[in-house]
């Protein structure tokens, strides 16, 4: 009996696959890539619900995004991948930067800020029927990329996301036969493998159990150095767990919905300028 075959699989080094640069044609430009919002306003027909955001989620870091229900977390994740726009009715104003280029310049398409900026949902929403190894690829077909690398991608998107060792041995399963926090996972997987610079997550764990939780967390903490984060979460915990930065949200009755503060996640939780941010970190409201 060796000590190596005792080691449990997750002490294992990644494989190569997880580091190797994997070419895609029709691809994003590579690496991460920093958001700015500056001055940032929604409405969703006369009705504003976000009023001047600024706020700069710096490329290879995690920002997470808190608050009460109803204050625009979402709507504010949605501008950033021009996602808003497909609700009817929805406008905007103010300027979103991609390093350093407006998202809604004109000329600019948005199905290339969509490659570019990912999206995970608080609902794991893998094809059901569609195989595990499809379901990572599915985005490269909508994205009209092309790759002769595709089991290399299939495996370096699900070890990315942590499910590798997991599914290996059956990639031809249909992704509905996974928990739900491997259908997470894969759509984690799915969303990495179009190399996007920037992947956004709107309360990936909310429907989740602690342990699937965790795995997703850890898995959070590796990405930062593939791709720029931005979760919005409800759980402190987490927030304090996987971000770096940290910006509080908060909406008056039927006001729009604000920044309060924002800064890092050591001093939002352990010395926040503003009173109610104290307030609703130590789980006082919201
Ligand atoms: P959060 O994610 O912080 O809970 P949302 O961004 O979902 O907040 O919602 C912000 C505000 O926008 C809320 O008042 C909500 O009712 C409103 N809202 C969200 N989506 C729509 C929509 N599709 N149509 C109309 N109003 C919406
Ligand atoms: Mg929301």
């Amino acid at each position: 009996m060796t000590e190596v075959a005792m080691a449990p699989p997750d002490a294992l080094p990644p494989p190569p696959a997880a580091t190797a640069e994997i070419e895609l044609i029709g691809g994003p430009p590579k690496g991460e890539a920093s958001l700015e919002a500056r001055g940032a306003c929604a409405w969703f027909g006369d009705h504003l619900v976000l009023e001047d955001v600024d706020l700069l989620m710096p490329a290879g870091h995690v920002t997470a995004l808190i608050g009460p229900s109803g204050c625009g977390k979402s709507t504010f994740l949605r501008m950033l991948n021009r996602m808003h726009e497909l609700v009817p009715g929805a406008a905007l104003d103010g300027e979103i930067l991609l390093d350093g280029e407006d998202i809604y310049a004109p000329g600019r398409r948005a199905q290339e800020i969509r490659m570019r900026v990912g999206m995970v949902f608080q609902k794991p929403n893998p094809f059901p029927a569609m195989s595990i190894r499809d379901n990572v690829l599915s985005g490269l077909k909508l994205a009209r990329i092309k790759t002769n690398q595709k089991d290399a991608l299939v495996e370096q998107s699900l070890t990315r996301a942590g499910l590798w060792r997991e599914v290996r041995d059956r990639l031809d399963r249909p992704g509905g036969a996974l928990s739900g926090g491997q259908q997470q996972r894969l759509c984690i997987a799915r969303s990495l493998a179009v190399q996007p610079n920037v992947l956004l997550m709107d309360e990936p764990c909310s429907a989740l159990d602690p342990t699937s939780t965790r795995r997703i967390e850890e898995t959070i903490a590796e990405l930062r150095t593939v791709v720029t984060v931005v979760i919005v979460t409800h759980n402190m915990q987490q927030a304090q767990r996987v971000s770096d930065l940290c910006a509080f949200f908060l909406a008056e009755e039927n006001e729009p919905g604000y920044v309060v503060e924002k800064g890092t996640t050591e001093k939002m939780f352990s010395s926040p300028e503003d009173e109610r941010t104290l307030r609703y970190v130590e789980g006082e409201f919201g």
